[in-house]
């Protein structure tokens, strides 16, 4: 039977990650997800920005997942964070790039998997009225996913709207910021919380799916939970020349708790490397 079998763990969210982290959770480790009522992990900063993150996110991770264990008296926790910025080579797309991160106390350790996904409406307009959203609102897919409403010039007590799903609510806000912005202009971003945003949601969810395998898999050494791909081997032989890439040849599966580790082949069954890639034929 696996360790973690009908125990609980507490994840720490305001926003409702429970339905996407709590079903794989249960289906594939048996673990049951319990959320506490009474943190406030907006304390943490906040995406639209009212509060500055001044934690790396992994620090923020940690804090978060303690909020819950603390306040549930539970040594399993959970946290996850979001970061949305424009894709590394392709600036014209948005990245959702998403971490989970695992406690452990009983055994003292963590556990991180991350996933990156280009399925995200992150986006951003400057208007000064509502007609000017006009395509943008069927772009980042309103009214399924709501929208945050401040002052282009900068945030002001009382001024920032989240959570916004009707076009009256948009509207209105946009009235109120236009006569409190200094330079008459409005900020409207998509509002990037999980309950307010499906697609971000089933980003989590594909996520924790990869992190409740990971935790299924056992340390061939010591048995503790989260056996994965801890590193990578590079050095990939051409398929043209057979001398080595740069290109990823093996992974390297590691233990969260003791130092045993293991290279494998890689997942995909790819051994040779494009000859792009190489250093000889492609200089
Ligand atoms: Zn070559
Ligand atoms: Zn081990």
């Amino acid at each position: 039977m696996h360790p973690y079998k009908g125990r609980k763990a507490a994840l720490s969210t305001m926003h409702d990650k429970r339905q996407a982290i709590g079903k794989p959770f249960n289906d594939l480790l048996g673990v049951s997800i319990k959320v506490p009522e009474k943190i406030n992990t907006d304390l943490l900063g906040t995406f639209s920005g009212e509060i500055e993150r001044e934690l790396t996110p992994l620090e923020t991770l940690r804090k978060k997942a303690r909020m819950g264990m603390d306040e549930l008296g539970l040594p399993l926790g959970l946290a996850s964070e979001g970061s949305f910025a424009p894709h590394r080579y392709f600036p014209m797309v948005a990245e959702d790039h998403e971490i989970l991160l695992w406690i452990d106390d009983e055994r003292g350790i963590e556990v991180i998997e991350q996933e990156i996904s280009l399925e995200t409406n992150y986006d951003a307009k400057t208007v000064t009225s509502f007609n000017d959203l006009k395509d943008f609102l069927d772009k980042v897919h309103f009214p399924s996913h709501a929208l945050v409403v401040r002052p282009n010039s900068g945030f002001i007590q009382g001024f920032t709207f989240k959570g916004l799903k009707r076009s009256s609510e948009v509207k209105e806000a946009i009235n109120l910021c236009t006569s409190a912005s200094a330079d008459g202009l409005v900020h409207v971003e998509t509002d990037m919380r999980a309950h307010m945003n499906p697609t971000r949601m089933k980003v989590i969810n594909k996520l924790a799916e990869k992190l409740a395998v990971r935790l299924m898999n056992l340390c061939p050494n010591c048995s503790c939970p989260g056996w994965g791909v801890v590193d990578v081997v590079r050095g990939l032989p051409c398929e043209a020349c057979g001398l080595l890439t740069k290109q990823i040849a093996k992974e390297v599966y590691g233990c969260p708790s003791c130092n045993f580790r293991k290279e494998e082949p890689r997942q995909d069954g790819v051994t040779t490397s494009s000859p792009t890639y190489c250093d000889w034929c492609n200089p």
